[in-house]
């Protein structure tokens, strides 16, 4: 469970809001049994006991502190072309897992869905609430971001000060050429990894990414639905960089 920081008390830790739901009736727990806490960010990891189940709170017993890192050696961002129905949510929750920083909805040539501005936070409060719920199921110590959505030419701006920028490219020459760029990602560094929606990308939107400094990389001789194609490459980076 991630908490804020104010919920943690000396010896004792205060959970509140929807946690106090899902502890109690969906995983149906009872004092005495145990339960992992970190706050977003700050690297450290409570185990903790049930003390006292309370209508509007559970109180925790910390039994031991842990300074603890799961995180990917490596902050990368998904610049994720805007998918049509509920393939975001999708994409979301499984690039958390996967270890993904940040994930930035991308409005391309070929983007079919136009988000107006109480659409987007709607969908903003929606996307991030998911992010947080796979962070916590798969034990991340950041809560990953998902940021408000940006035209293509300015999500390529934004992605300049990134020590890498990929474009997963269905028509990239060459695995071998991929391979290299791919295995060129060491520890320590930051990557922005873009990806068209249903449509793909124009050749000419590919172009000018590639003159802003992206490189074209091929997932292979199949072509990848646009929520398939985020994640491998993550498994890919995921693969290389994990200790
Ligand atoms: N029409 C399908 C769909 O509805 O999802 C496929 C869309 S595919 C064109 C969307 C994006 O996935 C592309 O713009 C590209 O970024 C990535 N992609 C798919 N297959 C790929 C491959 N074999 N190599 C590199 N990138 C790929």
């Amino acid at each position: 469970f991630f908490v804020n920081p104010e919920q943690i008390q000396d010896s004792e830790i205060v959970i509140l809001g929807t946690d106090v739901n899902h502890i109690r009736n969906v995983l149906r727990m009872k004092p005495g049994e145990k339960v992992s806490v970190s706050t977003d960010g700050a690297f450290r990891e409570y185990q903790c006991e049930i003390s006292k189940i309370e209508p509007d709170c559970i109180r925790l017993g910390v039994l031991s502190v842990e300074e603890e890192n799961r995180e990917l050696p490596c902050r990368i961002t998904l610049f994720q072309g805007l998918p049509k129905s509920d393939k975001m949510e999708l994409i979301i929750q499984k690039a958390v897992e996967l270890g993904v920083y940040a994930v930035v909805p991308v409005e391309t040539r070929r983007t079919v869905v136009k988000l107006d501005a109480k659409k987007e936070q709607n969908k903003l409060k929606r996307w991030n609430a998911i992010a947080q719920s796979a962070a916590k199921q798969s034990g991340r110590m950041v809560i990953p971001k998902v940021r408000e959505s940006m035209k293509l030419a300015d999500a390529l701006a934004y992605a300049q000060s990134l020590d890498h920028i990929f474009i997963p490219y269905e028509h990239a020459q060459g695995m071998a050429k991929s391979r290299e760029f791919l295995q060129a990602v060491k520890s320590g560094q930051s990557v922005g990894i873009f990806i068209g929606p249903e449509g793909g990308f124009e050749e000419s939107e590919v172009q000018k990414a590639c003159g802003m400094g992206a490189q074209p990389v091929s997932l292979g001789r199949r072509i990848l639905r646009t929520e398939t194609a985020g994640l491998a490459i993550l498994s890919v980076l995921m693969f290389q960089l994990e200790c």
